[in-house]
């Protein structure tokens, strides 16, 4: 296990980072594009039509993107790729309801399959809701709930496939040349690739309402045949994901993933994501603190009045 000064120091020999904060860009009063000379679809090459004016989120709406769009991005691919997206948005739901994330219908509401748990804004915060068979405990002196809630379904492959997307769509138009590896895997969905989905996920402090995106590209100098060429990290609610972007630019088989770490992060876990088979049930444990007031519906077990 690399200290975080080594890891700092590997990814500071190894990377030029490109750095896309969305609070920022969220501040800003009019829309932004991300900028391109080619009247072409990243996605799937074809022209696109002077008449196509819908625009298109760089990255989805649903992680707090309000103002970025792409304009290299097709009719056609564009609800194609939204698919892939909705495996990723359930995946993050209740993190997105927790984290205040405002999407296209503001702050989701988030309710457990088993209806368990949910969570639901309301004009000075949010709520949290739980049933009489809920898996938590609250700690009351250190404003702490820990609870076990249930994860919409979603199919792992996807969740891949929607950070490649934002990959591609983040990136400067002269980077795109070496990664026609990443579109076609993307638009074939994974077929005739031997290539293994794996992410870092990770959880970060502080939450993040607006997502931060880093593309990393691999320095001309950088000496190690095991670096990958290009990665992406995404920082969203209080998760933080990270993946590397296939490209012709590889040096070796044996690529090794270092994990960007900070101190206000937990150990990374690599995810296998290769699975293209939907996901229910799966049991996501979570500790929150709360500040402003939280209601309970019931007081939980333990609960003593101004206790
Ligand atoms: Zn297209």
């Amino acid at each position: 296990m690399l200290s975080f000064t080594e890891i700092q120091d590997y990814f500071r020999k190894n990377y030029e980072t490109v750095v896309y904060d969305f609070a920022l860009t969220n501040s800003l009063r009019g829309p932004t594009y991300i900028s391109g000379r080619i009247q072409k679809c990243r996605f799937c090459l074809t022209d696109i039509e002077a008449s196509d004016q819908q625009k298109k989120h760089a990255i989805s709406e649903f992680l707090g993107n309000e103002k970025v769009y792409l304009r290299q991005e097709c009719r056609a691919c564009n609800p194609q790729l939204s698919v892939f997206e909705s495996s990723f948005a359930r995946y993050l739901m209740f993190e997105r309801s927790l984290a205040q994330i405002k999407g296209k219908k503001g702050i989701p509401k988030f309710e457990s399959t088993n209806s368990q748990f949910w969570v639901s804004p309301y004009d000075k915060g949010i709520e949290v809701g739980y049933g009489k068979t809920a898996d938590f405990t609250v700690n009351h002196e250190k404003r702490e709930v820990k609870l076990t809630a249930e994860r919409p379904r979603y199919i792992p492959f996807d969740i891949h496939l929607s950070l490649l997307k934002y990959a591609l769509s983040l990136m400067p138009e002269r980077r795109l040349p070496p990664f026609e590896q990443s579109r076609l895997f993307i638009r074939r969905y994974g077929v005739g690739s031997s290539l293994k989905p794996v992410m870092f996920e990770s959880q970060i402090m502080p939450v993040r309402k607006a997502p931060l995106v880093r593309l990393l590209f691999r320095r001309p100098n950088s000496i190690d045949m095991r670096v990958p060429y290009a990665q992406i990290i995404l920082d969203v609610a209080r998760y933080r994901f990270q993946t590397f972007i296939p490209s012709t630019q590889e040096r070796a088989r044996n690529l090794e993933l270092v994990p960007y770490m900070t101190e206000h992060q937990t150990p990374p876990e690599a995810k296998d994501l290769s699975s293209k088979t939907e996901r229910t049930g799966e049991k996501v444990p979570f500790t929150f603190q709360y500040f402003g007031p939280v209601f309970f519906p019931k007081p939980p077990p333990g609960f003593r009045n101004g206790g």
